[in-house]
């Protein structure tokens, strides 16, 4: 395997992936990291997509030269509202490799476990570099301006916040002072002025939101630092 880390991998996708949901977001990145435990490299061709990109996609072998690419118009497809991405598969020497090989068909399957569609299933045009998370939103929802929650209900979901204890804490508090930030009371799993202080900089330092608030950018960025400072 030619100099394709995973993180390599994901920083790729970070690029590819603004203005993709958060959720939406961390779920590619599940992908791509499931994926590479099974040798299967993922990149990430494309995620958002204005409305006006998709015309204009959409005029393709119709009203402008080329083959037809899509049968989405502006605001029919889920990439207009950054629920949906699009991958790549690359081989051992990291070049795209688009033959349709079981690699596809585990990648499907992968992107099912962690809750997205994939357009692999569908039966009229598959699609299989597609996926999508819709939040149970129909596109005529969509359309008419309905949104998902920002944020998914929050008690299932990770906020570790001033004030707060437990392993959770702790176990942040252990990556921020191995990333050299810090704490007065050690990994003590209580979430203090000196923890708060830490996040922050650490936020500050990635240009990340600085609220003190641990929530799933931020984890994931921790993370992310961490795995690397281990590699
Ligand atoms: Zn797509």
């Amino acid at each position: 395997m030619s100099g394709l880390s995973l993180d390599k991998l994901l920083k790729k996708a970070e690029n590819k992936l603004q203005n993709v949901h958060e959720i939406v977001q961390e779920k590619s990145y599940e992908l791509i990291r499931q994926a590479y435990k099974e040798s299967i490299f993922v990149v990430i061709t494309e995620g958002f997509r204005s409305i006006e990109q998709q015309h204009k996609l959409y005029s393709k072998g119709r009203a402008t030269p080329g083959s037809i690419v899509t049968n989405a118009k502006g605001g029919y497809s889920y990439h207009n509202y950054g629920l949906a991405f699009d991958i790549a598969l690359l081989d051992d020497n990291g070049e795209v490799d688009w033959t349709i090989d079981r690699r596809w068909k585990k990648a499907g399957e992968i992107g099912k476990r962690i809750g997205l569609e994939w357009g692999g299933d569908w039966t009229s045009l598959k699609d299989y570099p597609h996926f999508q998370y819709t939040f149970g939103l129909s596109l005529s929802e969509l359309r008419s301006g309905k949104k998902p929650e920002k944020q998914t209900e929050k008690a299932s979901r990770v906020l570790i916040e001033y004030g707060g204890r437990g392993n959770h804490v702790q176990l942040i508090q252990r990556m921020l002072i191995h990333l050299g930030y810090s704490l007065s009371g050690g990994a003590d799993g209580i979430f203090g002025s000196s923890t708060l202080k830490a996040v922050k900089a650490f936020q500050q330092a990635l240009y990340l939101q600085v609220d003190g608030i641990v929530g799933p950018k931020t984890l994931e960025k921790l993370y992310r630092n961490f795995n690397k400072t281990m590699f």
